[in-house]
């Protein structure tokens, strides 16, 4: 042990004197001047004897204050000057992979160090760290895999979760692991650290943990919403961007998840609005049309307009605009690197920030561009709190956010974009005011902004809790209702038992709310449990390719698109790729083509033939990709695509597949006289939205259809379905109908014998367990 003490001490020496260098050379000079004015900085002892002290400690300061990259350097620092060494092992959890990355790699250089020495990341699939590692930057779904293997965290000393204002699910179930974990652990100092001042919330969870307030410093923002933007600018709404405006469709949705109370609330506000940026009529007919419309068909018109009359108008200094996801931050890029003005890569440097970037862009975000030049900066609401660009003037919002990350052990994807919160809108606004006074322009009239929550509702209250139970599950945490009501704010009992009881109709936990053999297949899959079934059977069948393409297209915007004017023929379109009464498999056909048309470089050329989205096209490329490589890391498919796409080509089993995964979401196909009508077992009667391939045929030849999403407009309206056979029900659903089972299952169950190829052991002898036990009764 003394002679480890020793190799320690001399090690902490070294480093001690290696730092003592760069900060002495005139970069680490430079360097240590930026970090001494940061605000964080003069409140650094404050800090260090505050977690010295304390377990428990929460730290608020303005984004940009220095939290993230000063404060684990300071206890670092702290831990390498002293007497007994280097000792510690900081994690700091972020929750997007690419705040994990730029903050790991700033911090580096800023210690004049390579990354994945003293400091480094760990993202999924991705990472870079090495053994004198001391700091280490990881998202959040990093550390509760971790925890999965370690309990107690064995050998870590501090751990620090950032950007706990967000509020994200897996941030505040991260919480309630530590919390339990902090009696087990004494010695282990946990540092929460928030943008905003609710720091009292988090201090009072922890029994009244002390929290440290870096006070920080903001020029101040002229404010426009958008009828000052019009008055200002002088911009026209013309009939077309009446419904242009900024995703106007996904307000109405939300409003239709909403809690009843504020359904009305809210179609006021979207009514006040419409009249108050004067549109026109807002008819009925307007209404129905807004429920089906998809806001790829959005123009961006006025963002456009708006960076231009910048451009033209404003003095010098960057501009940054707030895009709820990177699909509409590559559109709005394509659309804009064709503007005379905004275009003009001598006048504009016009850049990209969003997760998949690469680091040589991230580093341009930051850098100042040259004089004359003025940058233009397309983020999500990444650039709100996790990322700091400081030569900012200009600020647009579009007032949505989107969260869509991949990373996270525990996701629920593709969440819709909605409106953001007051706290939210104010935050973006601030971004404009860090160097000098700035101004910000909001795309919403200001009774919307009246309107918005003052705060979000954290995650874990708004979005379906299925991933999360099997995550507790997977854990081993017990009971899935006892150790979500130790949450900081526990989710509503109906939405838990909803959760659990879907897991259990699904298979993926037995009646004992024990995780079944699928459901440990299915806590591997960052996906909603739907389609992570779907991708297990897929890879098991080997017919992998076109359930990946569902898989992936599912997990994206839809990528048909209708815009208003063109509804006919965008639909005539789809019906094309059309053969089998499937929306699903139309998704396979359309993106088949593409990828076909995209090898001869008329990738664009076929999406604008098809009425298709080209960002969506490829984002479903990305994603398959990267569900490919997780189902070879579970071991579920091999790389030979021969042999995990032998029965590709069967539609029949395609549809049994895409039916299991769908389960129970589940409708019959009642046939009248000249057309038919659809039940559900909840509902009554269900519509299909008019671009369902379903929607054209007056006559399905099947019983059923499974569909992947449900929508309350007027009526029910089922959006992607797929028909299928009872026998296909039978097998791959629930015992829905009773009718003819027994020739049915004769026949099938040979059928199955016959594809189903042992890819694991263990998981098929679940199945055909599963499937006899079904027989019988
Ligand atoms: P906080 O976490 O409090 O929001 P940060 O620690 O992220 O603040 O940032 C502190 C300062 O460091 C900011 O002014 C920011 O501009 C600067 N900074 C952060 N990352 C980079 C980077 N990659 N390149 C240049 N400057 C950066
Ligand atoms: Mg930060």
């Amino acid at each position: 042990k003394a002679a480890m003490e020793k190799i320690i001490w001399r090690k902490s020496q070294q480093m001690q004197g290696e730092q003592l260098i760069w900060q002495q050379s005139p970069e680490g000079r430079k360097m240590m001047e930026f970090r001494s004015s940061l605000p964080a900085y003069k409140e650094k002892d404050a800090i260090l004897s505050a977690i010295l002290q304390n377990q428990v400690v929460i730290i608020s300061g303005e984004t940009g204050c220095g939290k993230t990259t000063q404060i684990p350097q300071f206890i670092l620092e702290s831990e390498i000057n002293s007497i007994r060494g280097a000792m510690c092992n900081i994690i700091c959890t972020q929750p997007r992979r690419i705040s994990a990355m730029s903050v790991s790699e700033r911090i580096a250089a800023e210690r004049g160090e390579k990354l994945g020495d003293t400091v480094g990341y760990k993202v999924r699939l991705e990472g870079m760290k090495g053994r004198d590692t001391h700091l280490l930057f990881c998202t959040t779904g990093i550390l509760l895999r971790r925890l999965l293997a370690d309990r107690n965290l064995k050998g870590v000393t501090h751990v620090i979760v950032d950007e706990i204002h967000e509020r994200g699910m897996n941030e505040d179930f991260l919480l309630i692991v530590l919390k339990d974990l902090l009696p087990r652990r004494p010695e282990l100092r946990l540092i929460l650290m928030s943008a905003t001042l609710d720091a009292e919330l988090f201090s009072s969870y922890f029994g009244g943990a002390p929290m440290v307030h870096i006070p920080g410093f903001t020029y101040p923002v002229q404010t426009h919403f958008l009828e000052n933007i019009l008055e200002r600018t002088g911009y026209q709404l013309t009939p077309y961007n009446q419904i242009d405006d900024y995703g106007m469709e996904k307000m109405w949705k939300m409003s239709k998840q909403a809690p009843r109370k504020r359904k009305s609330q809210i179609v006021s506000v979207v009514e006040e609005a419409l009249k108050a940026a004067d549109f026109k009529d807002y008819s009925a007919q307007t209404r129905e049309s807004l429920s089906c419309w998809n806001p790829d068909c959005l123009g961006f018109n006025l963002i456009e307009y708006l960076l231009c009359y910048i451009c033209e108008n404003e003095r010098p200094g960057a501009v940054l605009v707030f895009l709820t996801g990177w699909e509409d931050i590559c559109s709005l890029k394509d659309k804009l690197q064709g503007h005379p003005v905004v275009g003009d890569t001598s006048q504009v440097l016009l850049l990209a920030c969003h997760g998949s970037m690469a680091s040589e862009e991230q580093k341009l975000i930051f850098d100042k561009p040259e004089d004359g030049i003025r940058k233009i900066v397309l983020a999500t609401n990444i650039a709100e709190t996790s990322i700091t660009i400081n030569d900012v003037v200009f600020v647009i919002d579009c007032g949505k956010a989107k969260e869509t990350s991949y990373d996270a052990l525990n996701n629920t994807p593709c969440l819709l974009p909605s409106w953001i919160s007051k706290v939210s809108a104010q935050q973006r606004r601030g971004r404009a005011g860090r160097v000098q006074p700035g101004e910000c322009y909001h795309l919403y009239p200001r009774c919307v902004y009246d309107a918005f929550a003052d705060y979000q509702l954290p995650e874990i209250l708004r979005t379906p809790l299925q991933s999360l139970c099997l995550q507790i599950k997977s854990l081993k945490l017990g009971s899935i209702s006892e150790f979500l009501s130790r949450a900081l704010q526990s989710p509503e009992y109906l939405a838990v038992q909803n959760a659990i009881e879907y897991l259990k109709i699904i298979g993926a936990l037995d009646e004992t709310e024990n995780l079944t053999v699928l459901g440990r297949y299915l806590t591997m899959l960052p996906m909603e449990p739907k389609l992570g079934k779907m991708l297990i059977l897929g890879a098991i069948l080997n017919c992998l390719d076109p359930i990946l393409s569902v898989v992936s297209a599912l997990s994206v915007r839809d990528p048909f698109l209708t815009p208003m004017d063109k509804k006919d023929l965008a639909e005539a379109a789809k019906a094309h790729f059309s053969r089998d009464y499937s929306d699903h498999l139309a998704l396979v056909r359309a993106f088949e083509g593409w990828k076909v048309a995209d090898r001869d470089l008329a990738g664009y050329e076929y999406c604008w033939k098809n009425f298709l989205s080209v960002q969506s096209m490829k984002a479903i490329d990305s994603l398959r990709k990267e569900f490919y490589s997780l189902l070879k890391d579970i071991g579920l498919v091999d790389s030979n695509p021969v042999t995990y796409n032998t029965w590709s080509y069967d539609e029949h089993l395609l549809r049994a597949i895409i039916c299991y995964g769908l389960y129970p979401g589940i409708c019959s196909v009642v046939h009248n006289e000249k057309s038919f009508s659809l039940k559900t077992m909840e509902d009554g009667q269900v519509l299909l939205y008019s671009n369902s391939v379903n929607a054209r045929d007056s006559r399905i030849p099947y019983p059923w259809l499974v569909f992947n999403e449900k929508i309350k407009v007027n009526s029910i309206f089922l959006r992607d379905s797929t028909a299928v056979s009872d026998s296909v029900l039978l097998l791959f659903g629930g015992a829905i109908s009773k009718g003819d089972m027994d020739g049915h299952l004769k026949m099938l169950g040979g059928y199955l014998e016959f594809y189903m190829e042992p890819a694991t052991e263990e998981l098929y002898q679940s199945l055909k367990r599963e499937l006899e036990e079904f027989i019988q009764t």
